[in-house]
């Protein structure tokens, strides 16, 4: 089933081998995030293997997110949960022991003053600072509850000084250089300069890895137009988002972002409590079905589960159930509306320019998909800013942006060859890995985009938009004369051509050791099984100065069947392919 909308799966101890890993990807999760506030980091280094090796086998590519735990705060582990009852009186120090009297804390909170609000496990307890002195941070609990371990604590407003790289994420930053990751989430990030900071220790490692900045904070939310400039996708993080924020802003807030990434083309995933009853329930909430279904009307391009897949009891269950409410949605009408209403201006780049003029021209001559042919993903997601109502096929020779792309809305991304020899064998690949998606038939019209032949020009690459018409590679050898024919293909039995009509293919099966008898003038081509620039066919082709096709297993298809022959690159296409008439 094609989506638009993609699934980011938080994986944990309920999904945390191979077999579940293989049935979250069956079930529809295009993204593993492996969240680095929680388990070990050779855990994840494990995982991030496990995600491969699933990646390796199934067809839709499987990306891996390592989310860091940034500067936050947490609360030390407990045996068993502290009960913290309304009125009581609790002290905040740095340290790893806490009794419902005095709570340790992974970082202090002796930034905060008399009055400032403490939010612990999600906002779930809330108390007022009476005092702080020294490093102790007293405080009365307002509304009491259940302490878990490693609760997250925060204090909304409050600039704790923290680093906006810990040593924790340090460890983290290795792995992801290491394992070759295929983005990183930066949590708790301020502004662009943020983000600027975690990409230099990447690179100090050797890596160019995409960071999702995590908007949670209050002034992330203030700086978001340069975050969503600075980082290569963005995370709308509800969770401690409705804690830093009043919890009444988050869905305008959300809305917003979604919104402005849309304009940008910048990838935006909307996180957190989406399917969150079904940790335990087998069946979502209304509100919650709802809550996926605006996310999804509102254009984000991932909506993401972190309990749910993480530590629930049906993880993949609830990715199914995720996958059917956004393919009601997006086979709606409303949502076709949605897509027609909402394109956003042309950029001030040529590849914009072109991928926006590919939205509407493929929607006029009736396309099935259209296809961009792209190396680095740029020309594939500026394909997806314009949210064209047709599947969009990324056809790339490298491995990791085909994973990158799994994240971008109405992206099916493949690994295509690129041989790069010219323009029109750029396009045939990325046509025939489209075929090979299911995107397209032979036959169909699609829209071609190819950002693969201006790679010296610089980022802005999609120099070429072409009408086309899809014609699948039947078989492939080796070029013997150059040019392209097209016409039916006719095998050739005894070495006569009284039964083969004008205009035909020639095709030599490696039993034929005779000779050819009859009128010459009716080949346009060849095709032949056996070796070889100097068989008797290589012979008789290059005397006639038809183009052939050596070295190939003859397709299977029955005498009479219409195909082209690329005599320079040695390939069998079905049907005629619309270059065929340029020799
Ligand atoms: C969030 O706060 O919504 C979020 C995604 O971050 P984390 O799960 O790391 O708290």
């Amino acid at each position: 089933m094609t989506r638009n909308a993609k699934i980011v799966c938080t994986l944990g101890p309920s999904s945390d081998d191979q077999e579940t890993i293989a049935g979250l990807a069956d079930a529809g999760m295009s993204v593993a995030r492996l969240n680095a506030s929680h388990g070990t980091t050779e855990q994840r280094k494990e995982l991030i293997q496990d995600v491969r090796a699933v990646d390796d086998r199934t067809d839709r590519p499987i990306a891996t997110l390592l989310d860091l735990p940034g500067p936050e705060v947490r609360t030390a582990t407990v045996e068993s949960p502290l009960e913290l009852a309304d009125g009581a009186s609790v002290e905040f120090v740095e340290g790893k022991e806490a009794t419902s009297d005095r709570i340790g804390l992974s970082r202090s909170i002796d930034g905060a003053a008399v009055g400032d609000t403490v939010l612990l496990d999600d906002g779930h307890i809330e108390a007022t600072v009476t005092g702080v002195d020294g490093g102790v941070v007293t405080a009365r609990v307002d509304s009491g509850g259940e302490l878990k371990s490693r609760a997250g604590v925060n204090v909304p407003g409050v600039d704790l000084d923290l680093p906006t790289i810990t040593e924790a994420d340090e460890r983290e930053l290795d792995l992801a250089a290491e394992a070759d990751v295929d983005f990183v989430a930066a949590s708790f990030v301020r502004s662009a300069d943020d983000i600027y900071e975690i990409s230099a220790e990447l690179e100090a490692r050797g890596a160019e890895i995409p960071l999702i900045a995590k908007i949670e904070r209050a002034d992330a939310v203030e700086n978001v137009t340069g975050l969503i400039d600075a980082a290569y996708g963005v995370m709308v993080a509800r969770g401690d988002l409705g804690v830093e924020c009043p919890l009444e802003d988050v869905p305008i807030i959300q809305k917003r972002i979604v919104r402005e990434c849309h304009r940008a083309g910048v990838p935006v995933i909307t996180a957190t409590e989406m399917l969150d009853s079904m940790i335990h329930s087998r069946r979502p909430t209304r509100a919650e079905a709802s809550d996926v279904a605006n996310a999804v009307l509102d254009g984000t391009d991932a909506v993401m589960l972190s309990g749910e897949t993480a530590v629930g009891e049906h993880p993949v269950r609830v990715v199914e159930t995720m996958c059917r409410i956004i393919a009601d949605v997006e086979d709606s009408d409303e949502y076709d509306e949605l897509l027609e209403q909402r394109v956003p201006p042309a950029d001030e780049t040529k590849t914009g320019a072109l991928a926006r003029s590919a939205r509407f021209l493929s929607r006029d001559v009736g396309a099935e998909a259209i296809v961009a042919a792209s190396e680095s993903g740029y020309t594939a997601r500026k394909a997806a800013k314009y949210r064209p109502n047709i599947p969009i096929v990324a056809a790339t020779p490298r491995d990791g942006v085909r994973r990158q792309l799994a994240l971008s809305w109405g992206i099916i991304p493949k690994r295509a060859v690129h041989t790069g020899e010219s323009a029109d064998a750029v396009i045939q690949d990325a046509v025939q890995a489209a075929i090979e998606t299911g995107a397209a038939e032979s036959g169909d019209t699609v829209a071609v985009l190819s950002g693969m032949m201006t790679e010296l020009e610089g980022l802005d690459t999609a120099n070429m938009l072409k009408v086309h018409v899809a014609s699948e590679t039947l078989a492939s050898g080796r070029g013997v004369v150059a040019g392209y024919a097209a016409g039916p293909l006719y095998r050739v039995r005894d070495g006569s051509f009284d039964e083969i009509p004008a205009g035909a293919i020639l095709a030599v099966p490696a039993s034929f050791d005779g000779k050819f008898s009859g009128d010459t003038s009716k080949l346009s081509g060849i095709v032949d099984e056996h070796d070889g620039v100097t068989s008797y066919a290589a012979i008789i082709a290059r005397e006639l100065g038809i183009s052939m096709v050596g070295s190939v297993a003859l397709p299977d298809v029955a005498d009479g069947t219409e195909v082209t022959i690329d005599g320079e690159r040695g390939v069998v296409y079905a049907g005629p392919v619309e270059d065929a008439d340029r020799r």
